[in-house]
């Protein structure tokens, strides 16, 4: 099921999205989009006598993290080397406030204190259920589903201040979306999906989640041997290699196999 949030001009409403996606991971001319009473995550999906076509509403981030964005660094050993560094023993957290988010068409806002604004597309896993040293066998049960995110970093302000929280954590450096996919079998990232990053149409990365160093339920038993995750928090899975800086007026889209495609301009302030 393919869970979205969206608004006609009036309050956003969650809705489920139908039909097929193109080779392209877009949705075909068919796509229609199911209106659903509340937010799934807390009253389940009640869909109501209401139903819109994708052209016609305008998507939103598919998830308001209830706490917190955590993200994880270094978890592609060939992005760990392109920007010198060595692979981590542990999963390297870091978070992201929930203020980040923007949704899909969204504009990331290019901050005056950075002259160096990175992309990294990344595979996101949102959270379902207030979960606590969850093992690795069981996280598949604490996940609500998955969608894609950019991790958006100025690269000067992370080296500059050592640790990541104003590097990582300005207003809009956190897009999300298109939709929330909840029927991927979480076996699938081990096998390999592909994350593909491309900067105005040019492609710029391209990865497997197959090359992911800890695995999704590595992840979550790790954040959740430290901390408490409630329904909608984010964790932002790493990024592959082939990151790389934006500029205002670029267009930056990240793709991931069977989760569609995310597309954010970037702007000036
Ligand atoms: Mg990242």
């Amino acid at each position: 099921m393919r869970i979205c949030r969206f608004t006609t001009g009036e309050d956003p409403l969650y809705g489920v999205l139908t039909g097929d996606l193109d080779e392209y991971g877009q949705p075909g001319d068919d796509a229609v989009i199911v209106a659903l009473a509340g937010d799934p995550l807390y009253v389940g999906v009640k869909p109501l006598d209401q139903e819109h076509r994708l052209e016609d509403v305008r998507l939103l981030a598919p998830v308001l993290p209830r706490s917190k964005v955590v993200g994880i660094g270094r978890n592609y050993a060939a992005h760990a080397a392109e920007l010198g560094n060595d692979v981590p023993e542990e999963p390297l957290m870091f978070l992201k406030p929930n203020t980040s988010v923007i949704g899909p068409g969204d504009p990331i806002v290019y901050p005056r204190q950075t002259e160096n604004l990175h992309f990294e597309g990344e595979v996101a896993v949102v959270i379902g259920r207030i979960c606590r040293d969850v093992p690795p066998e069981q996280a598949t049960d604490v996940i609500h589903g998955y969608t894609i995110g950019n991790d958006v970093t100025a690269r000067d302000l992370q080296k500059s201040d050592v640790q990541f929280t104003r590097g990582k954590g300005f207003d809009t450096f956190c897009p999300l979306g298109p939709w929330i996919e909840t029927d991927l079998d979480p076996q699938a990232f081990a096998d390999g999906v592909r994350v593909q990053t491309h900067l105005n149409g040019d492609l710029k990365q391209d990865g497997s989640t197959s090359d992911m160093i800890f695995d999704i339920p590595t992840l979550v038993a790790h954040i959740t041997s430290v901390m408490t995750l409630l329904p909608g928090d984010v964790i932002l899975t790493g990024t592959p290699e082939g990151v790389g800086p934006m500029e205002v007026g670029d267009e930056v889209e990240v793709s991931v196999a069977g989760l569609g495609a995310l597309t954010n301009p970037v702007v000036k302030r």
